[in-house]
């Protein structure tokens, strides 16, 4: 196959593209006086009108702190807060708004669960499940918690496609298993995880599951109930929404039993010198003025997200992967790094002989943005031997006319480099 002769064929016909794109101002640009190529949506998707207005909105009118006062604006940012969290609640399948906790992200999600839930549990000698294609946000927080006490992680191995390898998945769970935390989907392979069948494994023994979603909520509907894990955690910003928010799911049960991870306003019932009296869950987790604007923005995002429908999203970029990934293999000397089924729509490949930071250096002056480096997953990068990667990630917006672009960028990218 020559590069100059790519296959054509329609966009998916689900979407209104150009309506959806028009709803992107960011997208609208020259970057390096060429148009602007998005393709850095694993990091964070760029947002749509009406959640930027639903920002300005909130604070040109409603601006005021939540749950203290009895004005009229107070009120009004209280029921809008309020709003986001049910709104929030029903997208993932929550049995009722309090069982979702306003946190700044997926990382802070994370550490919530990680010392308030399972520090207090683990004893020396304790084990937490963790998978080899996981986020550092997905490590870490379970490392701390494991040098503090003296508790160790096992990891489920991932195989040459970046797929897990669960035929001895059950044998991990022992007496000591305490936990089991996983992606649901991997930023940096895109393999999509069988997370009910693995919760389901768990929980037969009764080992609580949080699930890092924040590669998936945009991209497919996310039903928390149906999966049956105790905790889901994910981001605003990676779903068209804003940066600084981001949601904990959490059983009710669970979330009553655990200590406040921050103490503060807000999130007490009483308070004396000798000792306070927690507020009940979500508050109890919510110390100080939250990021009311960023529920806001999250709340528009989710119902931004709702109209289009998650699963038309995901089909769309899986439609764009697909093509990406096809056109890719005509460039000389390109390695795919994640070709497990089924797949979201994250491309992470290297340039044989080409540093990572070189393809994405000359694909940002061809105005193509892609991440590149080791994506905040050094042990994905150890499993595949590779230092670093670049990675294309699609969202709604994204067209095939950008993937061509991607595409003459590599090829770009190798004739710089002599190949
Ligand atoms: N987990 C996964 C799978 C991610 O992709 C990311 C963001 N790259 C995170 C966790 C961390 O999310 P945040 O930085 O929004 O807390």
């Amino acid at each position: 196959m020559t590069r100059h002769a790519p296959e054509r064929m329609p966009e998916s016909a689900a979407l209104d593209l150009e309506r959806v794109r028009a709803d992107f101002p960011v997208l609208h640009q020259r970057v390096h006086g060429r148009p602007l190529v998005y393709l850095d949506n694993g990091a964070t998707t760029q947002k749509p009108l009406a959640v930027i207005e639903a920002l300005s909105g909130y604070y040109r009118h409603d601006n005021a702190n939540v749950h203290r006062a009895v004005h009229t604006l107070a009120q009004r940012a209280t029921d809008a807060y309020e709003a986001a969290r049910q709104r929030v609640a029903r997208f993932i399948g929550a049995q009722a708004p309090n069982e979702v906790v306003f946190v700044r992200g997926t990382t802070e999600a994370i550490n919530l669960v990680a010392w308030s839930f399972l520090r207090p549990r683990l004893r020396a000698g304790d084990e937490i499940i963790l998978t080899g294609l996981e986020h550092h946000s997905n490590i870490v927080p379970w490392q701390l918690v494991a040098e503090e006490t003296g508790a160790r992680l096992r990891v489920v191995p991932v195989d040459e496609q970046g797929a897990l390898i669960l035929d001895d998945f059950e044998s991990l769970f022992n007496a000591r298993t305490r936990m089991l935390a996983m992606a649901h989907v991997s930023n940096a392979l895109g393999t999509i995880l069988p997370v009910q069948e693995m919760t389901d494994v768990a929980r037969r023994h009764g080992v609580p599951v949080l699930i890092d979603g924040a590669q998936a909520v945009a991209h497919q509907t996310v039903d928390v109930q149906a999966i049956g894990c105790d905790f889901y955690a994910f981001s605003g910003h990676k779903m068209y929404g804003p940066t600084g928010i981001g949601a904990l799911w959490g059983r009710m049960s669970h979330l009553q039993a655990m200590r406040p991870y921050q103490g503060g306003g807000e999130m007490i019932r009483r308070v004396s010198f000798e000792g306070s009296e927690y507020a009940p869950p979500p508050a109890r987790f919510e110390a100080g003025t939250p990021h009311i604007a960023g529920a806001v923005g999250l709340g528009a995002a989710v119902s931004y997200l709702e109209a289009i429908g998650p699963d038309a999203a995901g089909a769309h970029e899986r439609d764009l992967l697909q093509y990406a990934t096809r056109r890719a293999q005509e460039i000389p000397g390109l390695r795919v790094i994640g070709t497990a089924e089924p797949k979201a729509a994250i491309l992470s490949f290297v340039l044989e002989g080409i540093h990572a930071h070189d393809v994405g250096t000359i694909l940002d002056t061809e105005g193509v943005a892609v991440r590149v480096g080791h994506l905040c997953a050094m042990p994905v990068m150890q499993r595949f031997g590779v230092p670093a990667v670049a990675r294309a990630s699609f969202a709604v917006y994204n067209t095939r006319d950008e993937v061509d672009r991607l595409i003459a960028g590599l090829w770009k990218v190798n004739e710089v480099f002599g190949r």
